[in-house]
């Protein structure tokens, strides 16, 4: 179920078809400590699977939240909380993309290569970076928040390359 309350011990990632997936996400009070602990525990999930970037929605909770890594400094995770991204004039570049939420799975995704993001801090003012290195996974986890997954956008070469893994992905979820 995806609930608003939160058992920080409890999250965990949610694979696909998980209906949490394609919930419809609230934006968070981003000055709640229980967001930032949650924020937190998403890092942490990121950083032991080996992932870009974790989208509330995949730890089961609708709330318009994602973590990254900080391409600065490697082992820390940067929190994004009720962002909003715009696109900037830039060639639109394609790159294959894979999703926790659907392990194995890889999608050729085309994405603008730069794109600027607004989001909160805790005392809930907005600040803006644009970030090319960034920019995809940026827009990946956006698409979470928006209920969208990467094979919404399959070709059908994809699709069918594709078709057992989504099967078995689908028979094991109970
Ligand atoms: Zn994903």
């Amino acid at each position: 179920m995806c609930s608003m309350t939160v058992d920080i011990n409890s999250l965990d990632i949610r694979y696909y078809p998980d209906p949490c997936l394609r919930a419809r996400t609230k934006e968070v009070d981003p000055g709640d400590p229980g967001v930032m602990a949650v924020a937190e525990r998403m890092i942490e999930l990121m950083f032991q699977s080996n992932g870009a970037g974790l989208a509330a929605p995949q730890v089961g909770i609708p709330w318009r939240l994602f973590v990254t890594r900080d391409p600065e400094h490697e082992d820390d995770g940067l929190i994004w909380m009720n962002p909003i991204i715009t696109p900037l004039e830039s060639e639109p570049v394609g790159d294959i993309e894979g999703c926790l939420s659907l392990p194995e799975i890889e999608v050729e995704m085309v994405r603008p290569s730069r794109v600027r993001i607004s989001a909160m801090e805790t005392d809930g003012t907005r600040f803006e970076v644009e970030s090319e290195i960034l920019a995809r996974v940026w827009q990946h986890e956006m698409d979470h928040l928006e209920g969208v997954l990467i094979i919404d956008r399959m070709t059908t070469m994809e699709r069918i390359k594709n078709r057992k893994l989504l099967k078995a992905l689908k028979k094991s979820y109970t």
